[in-house]
């Protein structure tokens, strides 16, 4: 079923795309760690690029251009299996949110992730993620004019933005459309006339991402079901958001949580109840229950697509 939505047409056939955040960030300590990238590269992406090699995969990897940089291999490693490679901006420092930086630092941090994911790629970088989905109304004007055609920076209604850093500015994924969409000008979460494609994350209420997954696997599978059901009636694909972080284990040592906000409720919120909720089934543990998510798409016959691939065929 499905398709005609606004006189745009979404492909009728069940998409699963499953994406990538590849970074330095450690969820364990809450900070960003060069030991953390070294585990990322050799624990957390090896156990990704296995699941997807049996289910038969192909998804789409967002790269800090800090952590292609230090470890280049981590980049050619997804090539071989036909993994699109992707630009999650310069880095994960607060500092370069692209909600915070004029235009022209918006463009640096873009052409520079671009053109070193292409050098170590020798892949032609289209796709763009920002890095804690910070983004502004210059953003859509950046990516245009450095090269890009589709952003997955959107998490249409999700409702959790008051926990996360730029929070206040996400109340925009309340109004954002569900379906990709050809995006306004000036405006990355509204309908328009730009070259740019937003591909959204999926979200039903709660964020469809790992950290869900591995905190509460009972409730994801509630919501997979639902949002499968969405997927049937409207041809919304399924935009889920893992990060190999999330399959490694630094619990060996102990840890202090930075404090981040300077705001008294923002740090209990964001800081302490975050960092201790974020660490549940971290590491090995997270591994079969992502497991079992893929195996619920391939057995409802969902195509596993990249980013690129999935909005080269839209028609929006
Ligand atoms: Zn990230």
């Amino acid at each position: 079923m499905g398709g005609i939505v606004h006189g745009s047409s979404i492909p009728n056939k069940k998409n699963a795309l499953l994406t990538n955040d590849v970074e330095t960030t450690s969820i364990w300590y809450n900070s960003l760690r060069d030991e953390t990238g070294k585990k990322v590269l050799e624990e957390g992406m090896p156990a990704l690029l296995d699941i997807y090699a049996k289910y038969n995969v192909r998804s789409t990897f967002f790269f800090t251009a800090y952590i292609a940089k230090l470890y280049p291999e981590i980049v050619k490693m997804i090539i071989k299996d036909g993994h699109e490679v992707a630009s999650h901006g310069k880095s994960h420092l607060k500092e370069n949110g692209f909600d915070i930086m004029p235009l022209t630092k918006q463009k640096d941090h873009l052409e520079y992730s671009k053109k070193l994911l292409e050098d170590i790629s020798g892949q032609e970088v289209v796709s763009f993620r920002a890095p804690a989905l910070r983004v502004n109304n210059d953003t859509v004007r950046a990516l245009i004019e450095t090269g890009f055609k589709f952003d997955s920076s959107v998490a249409s209604q999700r409702f959790d933005f008051f926990m996360s850093f730029g929070g206040i500015k996400k109340l925009k994924w309340l109004y954002s459309p569900r379906l990709p969409y050809r995006v306004a000008e000036n405006n990355i979460f509204m309908k328009g006339q730009s070259s740019l494609i937003e591909i959204p994350l999926t979200a039903l209420v709660t964020p469809y991402v790992g950290t869900t997954m591995r905190l509460m696997p009972k409730y994801t599978a509630l919501q997979r079901w639902i949002l499968h059901q969405e997927s049937k009636l409207t041809g919304k694909p399924m935009v889920f958001d893992i990060h190999p972080n999330e399959l490694i284990d630094e619990s060996g040592d102990a840890r202090n949580i930075e404090r981040r906000s300077s705001n008294p409720i923002q740090y209990l919120l964001q800081d302490i109840v975050r960092s201790k909720l974020k660490v549940k089934n971290l590491g090995k543990r997270a591994i079969p229950l992502y497991e079992d998510m893929i195996l619920f798409y391939a057995e409802r016959e969902y195509e596993f697509r990249t980013i690129r691939d999935y909005g080269e065929s839209l028609k929006v």
